[in-house]
């Protein structure tokens, strides 16, 4: 497979991904899965909340996927790399940035950015299994971008 093919799957993965959180948060963590996604709408206690094990079932299949396609190097190969980076960058921009859990990136200012952070703060607004909105993370719909971007 070229660099090429590689790069473009491992692309489709990253973005698929947005889409499978997306659900995942809507109807899943929401839903029966609030036993462990309760924790994140409310004040941590200690280090680690038990929502972070949904970071764990995520990298399962990525693992699985990097393992055995790295045998032949196959399309299994960037997916679950695509999987890994998608995973980097929700704890980067959610974990860090968002929330703060490590103090670092405490001042952007990129419009974007903003509008991601200040969206993510009105799906905190609701602190019950019901009634939150923007589900979504990475990717900011335009409404919340020109509601937000300052
Ligand atoms: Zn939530
Ligand atoms: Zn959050």
């Amino acid at each position: 497979m070229s660099i090429l093919s590689h790069t473009l799957i491992t692309l489709f993965f990253f973005i698929l991904m947005e889409g499978v959180a997306w659900f995942t948060h809507k109807y899943i963590m929401h839903g029966f899965g609030w036993v462990w996604h309760q924790s994140h709408h409310e004040p941590r206690k200690g280090k680690l909340e038990l929502n972070d094990l949904y970071g764990m079932v995520f990298a399962v299949p990525s693992c699985l996927l990097i393992i055995y396609g790295s045998e032949n190097m196959d399309w299994r190969f960037s997916a679950g790399l695509g999987i890994a980076l998608y995973g980097l960058a929700y704890f980067l921009v959610h974990d860090v940035f968002v929330h703060q859990r490590v103090k670092w990136l405490t001042k952007t200012q990129v419009p974007y950015f903003r509008a991601m952070r200040l969206t993510h703060h009105l799906h905190h607004a609701v602190h019950t299994k019901e009634g939150a909105e923007a589900f979504g993370f990475l990717f900011v719909l335009p409404k919340y971008v020109r509601r937000f971007r300052g």
